[in-house]
C-alpha cells in the first residue's frame, strides 16, 4: 500500500484475528506532520469493498451513510479504547467510547460451542453488514480474554493515533515507530529542555 508517509515496518501485525481488527482501525492513517488525514473508509461503497475483500461481505451488499456513520463510530471508538492502553485520559475521548457503546448494541453476537468444547463468541444473524461488524467487536472481546487485547496500543502522539501490537516483553511500547513518532517526540523534548535552559541561563 503507497502511503506515501514513513510507517512501522518494524512492528509486526498483532496476531489473527486480530490483526484485521488492527487493520480496521488503520484504515484512517492521520499524517502528523500536516494535521492531514487518508481514509479508506471514505464513502459507503469504499467500506463495502474493504469488508468484502475480506470476505466479511458479500460483494453485492448495499451499503449506506448510516452503516459507514456506525463503522466510523466503531473503528474512532476502538481507537479511543486502544489510546487507553498507551497513556491516553478519561477526558479526551468519552465521546468516541460513548459513540462505540451505542453502535455496538446494534450488532447482533451469539456464544456457540468450539471444537474443543469451549465457548466461542462470535457475529449471529445472516451475513451482512451488521454480521460483518459483530465479527470484530467478538473478536476483540476474545483478544481481551485472551490478554491480548493490551498489547494493541494506538499511538502515544495523539496526532497519529496509528494502532501497532506491542510485542515487546514488558509491554513498554509507546510509540508505532521510534523512527517517526518517537523521534518527532525526542525532538521535542529536547527543544522544550533546550527552550528552558536558555530561559533559565
Ligand atoms: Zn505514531
Amino acid at each position: 500500500m503507497e502511503l506515501g508517509y514513513e510507517r512501522p515496518e518494524d512492528r509486526p501485525a498483532a496476531p489473527a484475528p486480530l490483526d484485521r481488527v488492527q487493520e480496521f482501525i488503520n484504515t484512517r492513517i492521520n499524517l502528523r506532520e500536516t494535521g492531514d488525514f487518508r481514509d479508506e473508509l471514505a464513502s459507503p461503497t469504499a467500506l463495502r469493498d474493504w469488508l468484502s475483500a475480506r470476505g466479511l461481505l458479500p460483494r453485492r451488499a448495499q451499503l449506506g451513510q448510516h452503516d459507514l456513520d456506525r463503522a466510523i463510530a466503531v473503528r474512532e471508538g476502538l481507537r479511543a479504547m486502544l489510546a487507553r492502553n498507551n497513556d491516553a485520559s478519561e477526558a479526551t475521548d468519552a465521546e468516541a467510547l460513548r459513540a462505540l457503546d451505542e453502535a455496538a448494541a446494534m450488532f447482533p453476537l451469539r456464544v456457540s460451542v468450539g471444537a474443543g468444547a469451549e465457548p466461542v463468541l462470535g457475529p449471529a444473524g445472516p451475513p451482512g453488514f451488521e454480521h460483518a461488524l459483530a465479527g470484530l467487536l467478538a473478536d476483540v472481546v476474545t483478544a481481551r480474554s485472551a490478554g491480548l487485547l493490551s498489547r494493541l496500543k494506538a499511538c502515544r502522539d495523539p496526532a497519529c493515533r496509528w494502532v501497532f501490537y506491542d510485542s515487546s516483553k514488558n509491554r513498554s511500547g509507546a510509540w508505532c515507530s521510534m523512527a517517526a513518532c518517537g523521534a518527532a517526540s525526542k525532538k521535542r523534548h529536547f527543544t522544550e529542555r533546550r527552550r528552558q535552559q536558555r530561559q533559565r541561563g
